[in-house]
């Protein structure tokens, strides 16, 4: 199997299932416009974003790692009316790009983007008394992963879903000495999430457009 038929099996995949939309369009066209790199989810991957959001039928989203908001729309559009979604991000240039497309997309209102380094907007939500959060994306730097998933669970109720993306990282995941800070951040994740008496995890790889990658998803069983 090879990059080309990944790619072209997720082009099918998508031509199939996920019908082309003018906002998300426009979005993924914004952000390369603006030089934005393009590691925004593929539009399938934002559409298992979107179901499981409807799944699980959340009314309050966190997402960690915003770029050019094109995962943030695909959530967004799985809340009711009285929803709302807080995405962090840290480039002042993604956060511009992304105000724009989520304008641009009529999700202004639902969507609340806060600029600034996670490490550091993730204690002021929680001093704000913000959450618990139905949903949890986490999508920023990948060394930072332990101490986001530390924060999703503080921010998280019993029921909450934290889904946490490239935790395989073309599998190099397997690799203990691997000096990639982002290899070490997901094999130090999978630690708590083995360790973490509240939660429940697995983990599984993905091919596609994107790469061979994967995705975590954690259900939090016991809190508030
Ligand atoms: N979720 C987006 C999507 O699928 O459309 C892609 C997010 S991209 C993989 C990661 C983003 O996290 C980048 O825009 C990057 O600037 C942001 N980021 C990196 N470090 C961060 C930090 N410490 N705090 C907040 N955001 C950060």
């Amino acid at each position: 199997m090879s990059q080309e038929q990944w790619s072209a099996v997720d082009r099918y995949l998508t031509d199939t299932l996920v019908p082309s939309d003018a906002a998300l369009d426009a979005a993924l066209a914004a952000s390369a416009a603006a030089g934005l790199p393009p590691i925004n989810v593929a539009p399938n991957q934002g559409k298992l974003l979107h179901l499981l959001a409807r799944i699980q039928g959340a009314r309050t989203i966190l997402e960690i790692g915003t770029l050019g908001g094109y995962s943030t729309i695909w959530l967004a559009r799985a809340l009711p009316a009285v929803g709302r979604l807080i995405t962090l991000e840290s480039e002042p240039k993604h956060a511009e790009v992304a105000r724009a497309n989520l304008d641009r997309a009529g999700l202004a209102n639902i969507v609340e983007l806060r600029l600034g380094r996670a490490l550091d907007t993730l204690p002021k939500l929680a001093a704000e008394g913000r959450g618990p959060f139905d949903l949890i994306f986490i999508d920023a730097d990948k060394p930072s992963n332990p101490d986001y998933f530390a924060w999703a669970l503080k921010l998280s109720r019993r029921g909450s879903v934290i889904v946490i993306d490239n935790v395989v990282r073309k599998g190099a995941i397997i690799d203990p000495e691997s000096a990639d800070p982002s290899v070490q951040g997901v094999r130090r994740l999978n630690k708590l999430l083995a360790t973490e008496r509240r939660v429940s995890a697995t983990a599984i790889q993905t091919v596609g457009s994107k790469g061979y990658d994967g995705l975590a998803i954690v259900l939090v069983t016991e809190g508030p």
